[in-house]
C-alpha cells in the first residue's frame, strides 16, 4: 500500500570485502519527505537511516523503465576500494608490476564491483517486475544499491524468488570472473588478477547476503520460507526482523571487538553496517505493521468531516484575518453552495501583493476544482495516503457528487497512525503484563 518499498542490497566493507544487504519497506516513505520530519517526533518511533541516504544521487540511465542513480557517497566507496587494491591487495599479490598498472587494476576491478552490484540490483528488480511488481529506480550508495519496488510481493513464492535471484547472480558473475582466470592461466598477469578479485568479491557478496538476518537476502528468504509454512505474513515478518535485528547486534559486537585488535576502519564499517540493518529491519516491522492498521480503513473515517470552507467572493484580506490568522488554518476548500469550486492555500495568498488584499476575491487566486486532485469518502485510506505523497499535497478535498463532504489532510492521517500506534504499544503491554 505505501508509495514505494526498498529492496536494498547495501555494500559490506571490510577493508577490501564488500557485500550487500537488502531492505525494504520504509515507513516514512508513506508521504514522503514532508512526513518523515514529522514522523521522526513520534514516540517509539525512529527515522531509519535507510530513509535517509537516497537524496542527492545523479540520474545514470534508465533501463527497463527502471532509473538508475548514483548517490555521490558511492564515490567514496569507489575510490576507497580502488585505492585499497591499487596500494594493497594487488602489489601483495602480484608484485614486479608498475604502480600505474596497480592503479589501473584498481579503477577497473572497482568500475566492474560497480557492475556486478549493479547487476545483482537489477537481477532483484527484473524478477520484480517480471512477478507484476513496478520498479521505480535503483540506487548505489555508500552500503550499495537499493531497488525501490511499488509495494511487498502479495505471496510467499515470489518474495522467495525476487530475493533469491541476488545472491544467485552474484554467484553465476562469480563463476564467469572465475572462468575467465582459469581461462587467462598462468600467463594472465594484471587481467588476471582482476577477474581473480572480481571472482572472490562476488561469490562474498553472495555468502554475506545468504546470512538468514532481515533485511539481508538471506533473511528475506527466511521470511519467505515461514511465510509460506505458516500463511502468515505477519508471523514470518516478526520471527525474521527478530532474527535480523539479532544478526545486525552481532554485527556491532563484532565490529567493536574487530576496533579492539586495531583493525580500526573495518570494525568501524561493521558496526556502521550493524546499525542500518537494525533500523532497516525496525523500519519494515513497522511498515508491516501499519500496512495491517490501514487495511480496509476508508477515507471518511480518518477525514475533517466539518473542515473550515470559504466562499469564492471573500477578499484575501478577509481569509486572512477572519481565517488563516484566527483559526491557523493554512488551506481552505472553495465552496459555493456546497459544491467544491477550489481550494486556497497559503502559498496563493502569499502571491498577492498586500495592498491588494481588499479588492482581490478568494476566487481569483485560488486552485480551481479541475486543477485539484480529490477523494471519494469511501476510497481505501491508503489510496489516498499515496495520492498525499505522489502529489506532495499537505490536503485533500473529499468529494461526493461534486459536493464537499470532508478534507483529508496529512495531520488527519498522522494522528490516526498515531493513535493506532500507542493503541498498538498498550496492547503489548498488556499482553506481557497477562
Ligand atoms: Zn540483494
Amino acid at each position: 500500500m505505501a508509495p514505494s518499498s526498498f529492496t536494498a542490497c547495501p555494500l559490506f566493507l571490510a577493508r577490501i570485502v564488500l557485500a550487500p544487504v537488502m531492505v525494504r519497506p520504509d515507513p516514512s516513505n508513506l508521504f514522503g519527505r514532508r512526513l518523515r520530519a514529522a514522523h521522526a517526533g513520534f514516540p517509539g518511533s525512529r527515522v531509519g537511516w535507510a530513509e535517509v541516504e537516497l537524496r542527492g544521487s545523479v540520474r545514470i540511465a534508465t533501463i527497463r523503465g527502471i532509473e538508475i542513480g548514483v548517490h555521490y557517497s558511492w564515490v567514496l566507496v569507489f575510490l576507497l576500494v580502488a585505492w585499497t587494491l591499487a596500494v594493497g591487495l594487488f602489489p601483495f599479490q602480484y608484485p614486479g608490476l608498475s604502480t600505474g598498472i596497480y592503479w589501473a587494476m584498481g579503477f577497473v576491478a572497482s568500475f566492474l564491483l560497480f557492475v556486478s552490484v549493479l547487476i545483482h540490483e537489477l537481477a532483484h528488480s527484473f524478477v520484480a517486475q517480471a512477478r507484476g511488481l513496478g520498479v521505480n529506480s535503483i540506487t548505489l550508495f555508500i552500503f550499495g544499491g537499493v531497488s525501490n519496488i511499488a509495494r511487498e510481493p502479495s505471496n510467499a513464492p515470489d518474495e522467495l524468488l525476487i530475493s533469491a535471484v541476488g545472491p544467485i547472480s552474484s554467484v553465476v558473475l562469480g563463476s564467469v570472473f572465475y572462468g575467465i582466470w582459469i581461462g587467462l592461466g598462468d600467463g594472465g598477469g594484471a587481467v588476471a588478477g582482476v577477474a581473480f578479485y572480481l571472482a572472490f568479491i562476488n561469490v562474498l557478496l553472495a555468502v554475506f547476503n545468504l546470512i538468514p538476518g532481515f533485511p539481508l537476502d538471506g533473511g528475506r528468504v527466511f521470511r519467505a520460507i515461514i511465510w509460506w509454512a505458516t500463511g502468515s505474513f505477519r508471523t514470518a515478518t516478526r520471527i525474521a526482523v527478530t532474527a535480523g535485528q539479532v544478526v545486525a547486534f552481532l554485527f556491532v559486537i563484532a565490529g567493536i571487538f574487530i576496533v579492539f585488535t586495531g583493525a580500526f576502519l573495518s570494525g568501524i564499517w561493521l558496526v556502521l553496517i550493524g546499525w542500518f540493518l537494525y533500523s532497516a529491519a525496525g523500519a519494515s516491522a513497522r511498515e508491516t505493521q501499519r500496512e495491517a492498521w490501514l487495511q480496509g480503513v476508508t477515507v471518511r473515517q480518518v477525514m475533517n468531516q466539518t473542515p473550515t470552507t470559504v466562499e469564492p467572493e471573500l477578499p484575501v484580506s478577509e481569509l486572512v484575518h477572519r481565517e488563516i490568522l484566527q483559526k491557523a488554518i493554512r488551506a481552505l476548500p472553495v465552496v459555493r453552495d456546497g459544491l467544491l469550486v477550489g481550494m486556497v492555500t497559503l502559498n496563493e495568498v502569499r502571491g498577492v501583493p498586500r495592498e491588494r488584499w481588499e479588492e482581490t476575491p478568494v476566487g481569483a487566486v485560488m486552485t480551481p476544482r479541475e486543477q485539484l486532485q480529490t477523494v471519494k469518502p469511501d476510497d481505501d485510506l491508503a489510496v489516498a495516503i499515496r495520492i498525499l505523497a505522489e502529489q506532495d499535497v499537505n490536503q485533500l478535498p473529499v468529494v461526493e457528487d461534486s459536493r464537499l463532504v470532508g478534507l483529508l489532510s496529512r495531520s488527519n492521517v498522522m494522528r490516526f497512525l498515531q493513535v493506532r500506534e500507542e493503541l498498538g504499544m498498550a496492547e503489548e503491554e498488556e499482553r506481557r503484563a497477562a
